[in-house]
């Protein structure tokens, strides 16, 4: 039997009982979908749960604490410290685990609200359905910009060309057709064909599909089909670089104490549990999994707000954006277009008003040069082209009646870089050829005009007053559109784009697209925000400009049309940028060009696109958004999808990622200097009081870092976001833990370290109780301090006006929880044998809780200091 792309077009239809005017009926697709199942490659191997939970045992870290456990209680027999000890361990895993899990879980949810569509045919009617559950015999109907959902024979080909690289290597689009190809022809020669995976990046097409899933040609190639690994972001690369640095760190420190240790004399096995404990304290052992966490938690509240992320790096980076390119049309706008100017020859007229052959042609160009549907199964298609649909029926003519007397013998689809579309179409004994676009690309291919007294010939003159009439109607924020025509007689080229010449002028149309009603006040909040906002639209300077005004991107718009900017070289354009905040006329490929003019500068860009050109700029850009309406390239290549196309959601991002961004910034900040306290506190005491031992165990510090400091934390990226999030600057740095930061964090731990101290000169020098009752105080004190500098940090960053950041529930509930395990720990039997402590008087607790009140205020008045100083931002 012949292969699918040789057998003729009809044996492929009957094979797989397919009428292509029909497509499928759905219960007959429902199935075929449960005999052959869906149509999705086998996802990548997900780790598992089993896989996921090894996984937390991956870590250094563990392993280092696994062997503390180890020798504890091999080699000095505190067996109770082992077991605490891995209990620990154990616990850390499986919160691990768990939040790992969300994340996941978070991830995998955004992935299906993103997951591929196509459109078929079924019942008769087109119909987006998930690309899983396309099925052999389908018909597919295929776009400029769409992904191929399974493989395809082709049944109709308008000059439908299929970007192939990732499957063939080719990297120039392979034109397509529908005629039977030779049997042994390879993928690339097989021209009848599309398959899955690839895109198609120009045309039309309508095809059956002859096999989905693993027996189409990438079955193999599941490459093609597989989601990108999830890398980490700057973030997190730059906290495991921190964590590798600061274990090698501790192991030092650790090793050097235990030398110095035994050189003077002390007993090993209690030197040793100090290096263990000082090993323990300097890394922070929980801090990657709240961050995977916070990141995760943040992909699923931007998508309440619309945005859909599709990286989790883009969480992070969105909120230093500090340049928007945003594109017009839909974004900025409505995208529900209106008819509002006609003008003729006649003059400017209602559209109602346009008769006799003016009306006819009118009807003729807009109907015929339209894929839109219009009419009592509701509309479909292009917002433009729906108007023009509208307006027709206005006129008193049925779209549907004209193109009943023609047939589309070819066409010419919309691109963004010819900015006109043509169709060529067969009917009342002649070949028309129909075509609209932008004024300026319409006016240099019309010789003539249609007038009231019939087709008189255009001059120079005559193209320049209809472009200055364009340019009247764009002035007033309306988009422009010139619809033109020609009889084709006896033509001896029937390449399309020949054709394209010596029309005749209908009619110059001028339609209203609304901003949007939110879009000012988006627009002034983005700026407020320090965010730079500027528009880049393939329409009219004028009309861009009028709109540009409207939603307040700029009031004396100096606009830069494409045409200038392919002039200016990256560098120049790049001096110049900051005074043009509209770029209008531009095409897709000028897109790159001022994504990385702004990137040179030092900037954050994020830039919007829609269309199949599109791509190059979305993945140029540092956050690339696409629309949820737009081309499966486009998003394919974007890091956020707009759900709802609106520009007020790209703003609504950059707030929630400005604010995850500063709630993470409080939690590296609070543990780093947290674990820093416990260093510097072991430290500090082994220094002045050499012989007495540690001031806290191992088991007591890992106790701190996972669980008393833990669930606070967690609670901690749950912050609101204070009311002034939008009035300040976006943040410069691309680094949290930068040398200043570090030295502060180092500054913070000293002073809580200062705080434990104090406790421990009370117990030991005052009242000189025995080693483990001042162990206990200083545990719990260095608890206390620590729960107690969660309130402070939690205002850092704006300004320290308490009264502005709303209370957080969550944290109040953790602290408390947090305070009574403390006391637990400190004033129970099992608490004393786990973590060897003992019971602490009431004057005890009260230099603890003194001293956890009057600590984390002493950094707070520091802090308003460096405020009131300007030392920190
Ligand atoms: P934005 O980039 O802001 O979305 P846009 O949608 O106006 O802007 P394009 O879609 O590139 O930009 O359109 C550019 C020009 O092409 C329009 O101003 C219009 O004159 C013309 N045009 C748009 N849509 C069509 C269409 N369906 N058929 C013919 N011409 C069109």
């Amino acid at each position: 039997m012949l292969p699918w792309h040789a057998r003729p077009l009809g044996d492929v239809l009957a094979e797989l009982g397919t009428d292509p005017r029909r497509g499928l009926d759905e219960p007959e697709a429902a199935r075929r979908l449960a005999v052959v199942g869906p149509n999705a490659l086998a996802a990548r191997q997900r780790s598992g749960a089993l896989g996921l939970l090894l996984e937390q045992f991956r870590d250094v870290v563990v392993w280092v604490l696994v062997g503390a456990a180890l020798v504890s209680g091999v080699l000095l027999g505190e067996w109770v410290e082992a077991g605490v000890i891995a209990a620990i361990v154990v616990l850390n895993a499986v919160l691990g685990f768990v939040q790992g899990a969300r994340a996941e879980e978070a991830l995998e949810a955004l992935r299906r609200t993103t997951a591929p569509e196509a459109t078929v045919r079924r019942n008769g009617h087109e119909r987006r359905v998930p690309a899983r559950d396309v099925v052999p015999g389908d018909m597919v109907l295929l776009g400029a910009g769409d992904r191929v959902p399974a493989d395809v024979r082709l049944v109709d080909a308008r000059h439908l060309r299929a970007a192939e690289a990732a499957l063939t290597g080719e990297s120039v689009p392979a034109a397509k057709q529908v005629d039977a190809v030779e049997e042994h022809a390879v993928l690339g020669d097989r021209h009848s064909m599309v398959f899955t995976g690839t895109t198609v990046v120009a045309g039309r097409g309508a095809g059956v599909v002859v096999a989905t899933a693993g027996d189409t040609a990438v079955g193999g190639i599941a490459r093609l089909m597989e989601e990108q690994e999830e890398e980490p972001t700057p973030l997190q690369r730059e906290l495991a670089s921190v964590g590798r640095r600061l274990a090698l760190l501790a192991a030092g420190v650790a090793g050097l104490v235990f030398a110095l240790g035994a050189a003077r004399g002390y007993p090993s096995d209690e030197m040793f549990l100090t290096a263990v404990a000082l090993g323990v304290a300097a890394i922070p052992e929980g801090l990657p999994a709240v961050v995977t966490i916070t990141l995760a938690r943040g992909t699923r509240r931007m998508a309440r707000e619309h945005a859909l992320v599709r990286r989790l790096a883009a969480v992070e980076t969105l909120g230093a954006t500090t340049v928007i390119c945003t594109d017009k049309t839909g974004t900025l706008t409505r995208n529900e277009m209106g008819v509002q100017r006609v003008l003729t020859a006649a003059g400017d007229e209602e559209v109602a008003e346009l008769d006799g052959e003016m009306r006819d042609a009118y009807a003729r160009v807009a109907s015929l040069c339209s894929d839109a549907h219009t009419g009592d199964e509701g509309e479909a298609g292009d917002p433009i082209e729906i108007a023009l649909l509208r307006s027709v029926e206005s006129a008193g003519v049925d779209p549907a009646v004209v193109r009943g007397r023609y047939r589309r013998v070819d066409e010419l689809a919309f691109d963004a870089t010819r900015k006109r579309m043509a169709t060529l179409d067969e009917g009342d004994g002649a070949l028309r050829m129909s075509v609209k676009g932008a004024p300026e690309v319409m006016a240099p291919r019309c010789h003539a005009i249609l007038t009231t007294e019939g087709v008189v010939p255009l001059d120079d003159g005559g193209r320049r007053r209809l472009l200055d009439q364009a340019e009247e109607l764009a002035a007033g924020g309306l988009r422009t559109l010139a619809l033109a025509e020609r009889v084709v007689e006896g033509a001896t080229s029937r390449v399309l784009e020949d054709l394209e010449d010596g029309l005749v002028w209908i009619a110059l149309v001028g339609l209203r697209d609304e901003p949007r009603d939110e879009s000012p006040a988006s627009v002034a909040e983005a700026k407020a925000a320090g965010v730079r906002v500027l528009m880049v639209t393939g329409d009219h300077p004028a009309t861009a400009s009028a709109i540009a005004r409207d939603v307040g991107i700029a009031d004396h718009g100096r606009v830069m049309a494409g045409r200038e900017l392919q002039r200016l070289s990256e560098h120049e354009l790049s001096e110049v940028a900051e005074q043009y905040p509209v770029f209008a006329r531009v095409d897709p490929a000028d897109k790159v060009k001022i994504v990385d003019a702004w990137k040179a500068r030092g900037e954050v860009v994020a830039m919007t696109g829609d269309g199949v050109n599109d791509a190059p700029a979305l993945r140029a850009a540092d956050i690339g958004v696409a629309m949820g309406t737009g081309t499966d390239v486009g998003k394919d290549a974007a890091d956020m999808v707009l759900a709802d196309d609106n520009f007020a959601s790209i703003v609504a991002a950059i707030r929630e990622g400005r604010r995850i961004y500063l709630n993470l910034q409080k939690i590296v900040s609070f543990l780093l200097s947290a674990n820093a306290a416990e260093v510097l506190l072991i430290l500090a005491v082994l220094l002045i009081f050499g012989d007495a031992g540690a001031p806290l165990l191992a088991t007591q510090i890992l106790w701190i870092n996972l669980v008393t400091d833990g669930l606070p934390v967690l609670a901690l990226a749950t912050d609101p976001a204070p009311p002034g999030i939008m009035s300040q600057p976006p943040r410069r740095t691309r680094s949290l833990l930068g040398a200043r930061e570090q030295l502060r964090m180092l500054g913070r731990g000293a002073i809580l370290a200062a705080g434990a101290f104090a406790a421990l000169l009370y117990a030991h020098v005052v009242r000189d109780l025995p080693w483990e009752h001042v162990r206990t105080l200083v545990f719990t004190t260095l608890v206390g301090v620590q729960l107690g500098y969660v309130f402070v940090i939690r205002h850092e960053g704006h300004g320290w006006d308490e009264g502005r950041l709303p209370p957080n529930r969550w944290l109040a509930i953790a602290v408390a929880f947090s305070v009574a395990l403390q006391v637990a720990v400190v004033a129970t039997p099992v608490g004393h044998d786990l973590f060897d402590t003992r019971s602490l008087d009431a004057l005890d607790w009260i230099v603890a809780a003194v001293v956890s009140a009057l600590v984390p205020q002493s950094i707070r008045f520091l802090q308003r200091r460096d405020d009131a100083a300007g030392l920190v931002p």
